[in-house]
């Protein structure tokens, strides 16, 4: 299920949703509760926080030992 970016119309709230294709009208606003809400024509499954996966180097690792499952430094 990809996810979609939604902007509320109300109070303009951006936000993210899961959304079975084709059923991305009418979700509301978690902000407001308002239904009146467009999809944003974005990539989709991509968060704002640069956080990636599967790369090497994105994951969290112990800056001690530099271990990404590192759970006696860390
Ligand atoms: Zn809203």
């Amino acid at each position: 299920m990809p996810i979609y970016e939604f902007k509320c119309s109300v109070c303009g709230k951006e936000f993210e949703k899961l959304c079975p294709v084709g059923k991305d009208r009418g979700v509301r606003c978690p902000e407001c509760g308002a239904s009146k809400t467009e999809r944003l024509f974005s990539v989709f499954g991509v968060r704002s926080s640069g956080r990636t996966t599967g790369t090497s180097g994105s994951k969290s690792s112990c800056s001690t030992c530099g271990d990404g499952s590192c759970s006696i430094c860390d």
